[in-house]
């Protein structure tokens, strides 16, 4: 028997598709995929500084891992992503039976740094920047395993040149890279004919995208290097990659939407109706706060825009409640923004720090956590009244779905997204694959999903190969 694995993913969705990397390089390499940790002899714990209680999830999860990889002779740990990038030598210092840390710039050396630690013990190598010339940075371009054959994730860009005060994502993740554009449409070719159907644009600031490539011809003498392609051009030529149904992209930043994003989206077919579109906040002095680099006002007008380009548009949100020094005015800025917005959906999040971030030091000015959840709770209506209303909207409409599998309540009930990422229950009337595409009518609506009825199937599945990934 070969040596068997298992991946934990805490994060994002870039957390997300560089575990399915790592997943990749350790299959290349021999491994086998298993459900169950008990039977792994790897244990990746791909890891997120974003998400609050990071580091307690982490160094949680390894106490007891110290148990598990003592139970069998020759089990390893491997601790990769954003906290392991932001805590260094720190993970092996805690825990100091972690045979690999690696960080966010050289995930391509997973299953490498695995076996270098079976013959010599214990490795931590973190890398301070991706390394330029290298195309293994960009995680697409590493051999994947997938959660599921039908989408894919296509990393476009990583990093980010922004300086949000509450973020962290610059300080582990390094400057913005732009892909080459000429890969990204021949991975996009690739997966399609493996029978993806749905692919992702993925990067921290999406519509930024192609900036530095442009910086770059010109810095070379390329007089023409305005007119190379942007983050519109890319849209339409991954669009008419033939046989892909649906694309999608996340997250684009407001203050670089422009009206040619918009216009592409409204040219390609398949471009799903649905835009994020992150507002944090909806008022103007917090937003500077945020360095955000927009206006409310400006804020609404792009999203007018978008949606007098894009028809039956879809938008969703993240927004911040309980900035330091966030202000009731603030607050109820925020509340007449969001019910201006109409979002169909909203991440809504209480404020939290994030060492090393310029809003952790902001302590003399953070809001009392009963207020931020009195606070919270008032936003969490609006955004929910929003969103019921425009379900409500699709109540007799026809939707076409992508099959996600049964529902996690009843088995006999599939669940299913439609083109505005919106989540459809339905009982089909024979069982469906996941990755089918079919069409229901809209009976009913929640403010998080929908209830429809089967009517038919349109599209079988032609993807190859499902392989679990575990989510953490
Ligand atoms: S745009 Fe702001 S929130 Fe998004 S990754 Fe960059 S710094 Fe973080």
């Amino acid at each position: 028997m070969g040596r068997s694995y298992i991946v934990h993913t805490f994060g994002c969705q870039m957390n997300e598709h560089d575990s399915e990397r790592i997943s990749g390089l350790l299959e290349a390499d021999g491994l086998i995929a298993v459900s169950d940790q008990d039977d792994a002899d790897v244990v990746v714990l791909n890891t997120c500084c974003i998400r609050e209680n990071a580091d307690n999830k982490l160094y949680g999860s390894l106490g007891w891992l110290r148990t598990w990889k003592h139970e069998r002779e020759g089990r390893q740990i491997v601790v990769s992503g954003c906290l392991a990038q932001k805590d260094r030598d720190l993970v092996a210092a805690k825990a100091p039976w972690v045979d690999v840390v690696l960080g966010t710039h050289n995930v391509h050396r997973a299953a490498e740094l695995v076996q270098h630690a079976s013959a010599h013990g214990q490795i931590t190598e973190i890398l301070d920047a991706a390394v330029l010339d290298d195309h293994a940075m960009f995680p697409s371009a590493l051999p994947a395993v997938r959660d599921n054959g039908y989408n894919a994730w296509v990393t476009i860009q990583i990093g980010c040149d922004n300086h949000c005060a509450f973020c962290i994502v610059p300080a582990v993740r390094g400057v913005e890279i732009s892909r080459p554009f000429d890969d990204i449409v021949a991975e996009v070719q690739s997966l399609v004919a493996d029978g993806v159907t749905e692919v992702t644009l993925l990067g921290q600031n999406v519509n930024s995208y192609g900036r530095d490539l442009q910086l770059a011809a010109r810095q070379a003498g390329d007089a023409d290097a305005r007119l190379r392609p942007l983050f519109a051009d890319l849209i339409g030529a991954v669009g008419s990659v033939a046989g892909l149904r649906r694309m999608r992209f996340t997250s684009p930043h407001p203050k670089d939407m422009r009206p040619d994003t918009f216009a592409a989206m409204a040219a390609t077919p398949a471009m799903c109706e649905h835009l994020h579109y992150p507002l944090q906040s909806g008022s103007d002095r917090v937003l500077a706060l945020m360095h955000r680099g927009y206006t409310a006002e400006r804020y609404l007008e792009r999203l007018a825009q978008a949606r007098a380009a894009v028809p039956d548009l879809a938008v969703s949100t993240d927004i911040i409640v309980g900035f330091p020094g966030e202000s009731e005015a603030d607050l109820q800025r925020t509340l007449e923004v969001a019910a201006a917005a109409e979002y169909d959906y909203a991440y809504t999040f209480v404020f939290s720090p994030r060492e090393g971030t310029e809003a952790a030091a902001m302590v003399d000015h953070f809001v009392d956590p009963a207020v931020v959840a009195e606070r919270f709770q008032r936003l969490r209506v609006v955004v929910e009244h929003s969103a019921l209303l425009k379900h409500q909207a699709r109540i007799g409409r026809v939707e076409e779905v992508v099959v996600e599998g049964p529902s996690k309540k009843d088995p006999s009930v599939m669940s299913g997204r439609t083109r505005q990422n919106k989540l459809v229950h339905f009982t089909p009337t024979h069982p469906l694959r996941v990755g089918s595409y079919a069409t229901v009518e809209v009976v009913s609506a929640a403010p998080h999903h929908l209830m429809g009825r089967f009517l038919e199937l349109v599209a079988e599945p032609v993807h190859r190969r499902r392989i679990a990934v575990s989510a953490g």
